[in-house]
């Protein structure tokens, strides 16, 4: 029997968290406890991908009712009820709390409802006033969104505050271009708010393929949404009516809403962490090694607050990973490489490997791509093209990267992944039968290249 109270005490319940601990516990039979100062699910859960891939479906209906009078149906236009969506999708998000707290129960994590800092190498505190000692603590706090440091920036919400809106606003100012900004851009678009968007760079989605990048901007502009390159806030006040707010644009505006989702931060202050020893890096991240341990051996990181790729399913294998490593005798490394990651536009974006920009500042490259209406939208009298892209070495033929703009594009990315994670070259893309009709048919009928390097 160890000295400490625990084998392993987690930090922080949301996905990679919960994954770890019930893990830990149910197939390694260790003993496990879990702090969580808040909801149960972390920000995937309980304020990001879950609720906001509701909204995306609540959205998605006013296209959908749109295209189906185009189909022949009569149906009439009715509101949508903020209301009567809002309450179900918080109804839904405490039963999945309520899942997440079954898991750990199930696998004999103990759970402390409250904040943990780290008093030592292997004790916790907690804000109870307890301490509990373990050999191994893991640290997944996650992150949160920040806001541009200028004057009265609180009186901008963050993506946390969407899902507690009362009602909807009429009109909003979104700041920023990355994947926040943009899905709730089309989402609120999607559920008749009048959507403004200020990004400080040239376009939105920095660092995804610009082709795709270029091509659902140009689709968010014409479904309405006001987009504005090369702008910023420069001054924010509360005035009658509104938001009151002055850009670099030399305009200004008044907004019912601005919503800052400028980005986001690890969650590591006031822990405790600088005093053991513990490295964070730009922003607040904790500094770790491939199997995600800190300088302090017996603490571990895993998730947003290492800031390494912040994405769920990331943070669930750097938790599986662990783990294996700490509990299973198996030394694995987290395989960061070739993650496969969809944007929740609308259109949607589904992405993975190297854009055709990082692609050729490697290698000479060849581009097969396409662009097209696709039937179903098409038939409803849309405008809206699609777009499929494979990124092929010219040396080895593998498919370096492959780029969809479509609807479903993120259901079509997963399957697509398997294939470029395989490392499959255009000639095996090419030798599979094309499922017809289908948009996705598109991947594997691409003949001649658009573009060599
Ligand atoms: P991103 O880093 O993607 O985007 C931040 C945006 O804010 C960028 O356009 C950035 O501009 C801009 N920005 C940053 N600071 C300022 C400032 N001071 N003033 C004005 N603009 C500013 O962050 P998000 O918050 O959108 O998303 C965070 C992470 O969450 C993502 O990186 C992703 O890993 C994850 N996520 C994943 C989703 C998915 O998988 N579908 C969905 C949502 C989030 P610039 O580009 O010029 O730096």
């Amino acid at each position: 029997m160890s000295d400490f109270d625990y084998d392993l005490f987690v930090i922080g319940g949301g996905s990679g968290g919960v994954r770890a601990a019930r893990v830990a516990a149910g197939e390694y039979g260790v003993r496990v406890a879990l702090a969580e100062e808040d909801r149960y699910g972390g920000t995937c859960v309980i304020r990001g991908c879950v609720p906001k891939k509701l909204m995306v479906f609540a959205s998605g209906y006013r296209d959908t009712f749109e295209d189906a009078r185009q189909y022949g149906w009569d149906l009439n236009d009715g509101p949508f009820d903020w209301h009567i969506f809002s309450g179900k999708m918080r109804a839904e998000l405490d039963r999945l709390e309520g899942v997440y707290r079954n898991l750990l129960d199930g696998s004999g994590v103990d759970k402390f409802d409250a904040r943990a800092t780290l008093k030592d190498a292997h004790t916790v505190t907690l804000s109870t006033g307890e301490e509990k000692t373990a050999k191994h603590i893991l640290i997944a706090t996650g992150g949160r969104p920040v806001r541009p440091e200028m004057d009265n920036a609180e009186l901008g919400i963050v993506s946390d505050d969407i899902f507690h809106l009362d009602k909807l606003p009429r009109s909003m100012l979104i700041v920023g271009g990355g994947y926040i900004a943009c899905e709730f851009a089309c989402i609120l678009h999607g559920l008749g708010v009048d959507v403004t968007m200020y990004y400080r760079g040239g376009q939105i989605l920095n660092g995804f393929d610009d082709e795709a990048r270029g091509l659902i901007a140009e689709q968010m502009r014409a479904r309405g949404i006001s987009m504005h390159s090369g702008a910023s806030v420069l001054e924010m006040e509360e005035r009658e009516g509104g938001i009151w707010v002055k850009s670099t644009m030399g305009q200004d505006k008044i907004f019912d809403k601005v919503f800052f989702a400028t980005g986001r931060r690890p969650n590591s202050d006031d822990m405790g962490l600088g005093d053991i020893g513990i490295e964070l890096g730009r922003n607040g991240a904790i500094q770790v090694n491939e199997y995600s341990q800190t300088g302090v051996p017996s603490v571990y990181a895993i998730g947003d607050v290492t800031d390494r790729v912040n994405l769920t399913p990331v943070a669930i294998r750097e938790g599986m990973a662990f783990v294996k490593t700490v509990f299973g005798g198996e030394p694995t490394p987290v395989d960061h490489e070739i993650i496969a990651s969809a944007v929740f536009t609308q259109p949607e974006m589904g992405t993975v490997g190297m854009s055709e920009e990082e692609a050729m500042a490697q290698e000479p490259i060849e581009v097969y791509a396409t662009s097209f209406k696709a039937m179903q939208t098409a038939f409803a009298g849309r405008d809206d093209r699609v777009m499929m892209k494979l990124v092929v070495s010219k040396e080895n033929r593998t498919v370096l990267g492959c780029h969809i703009v479509a609807p479903q594009a993120g259901e079509m990315i997963q399957l697509a992944g398997i294939a470029v994670k395989m490392g499959a070259t255009k000639e095996q893309f090419d030798q599979t039968c094309a499922v017809h009709p289908t948009m996705a048919e598109e991947l594997v009928t691409m003949r001649k290249p658009v573009r060599t390097s």
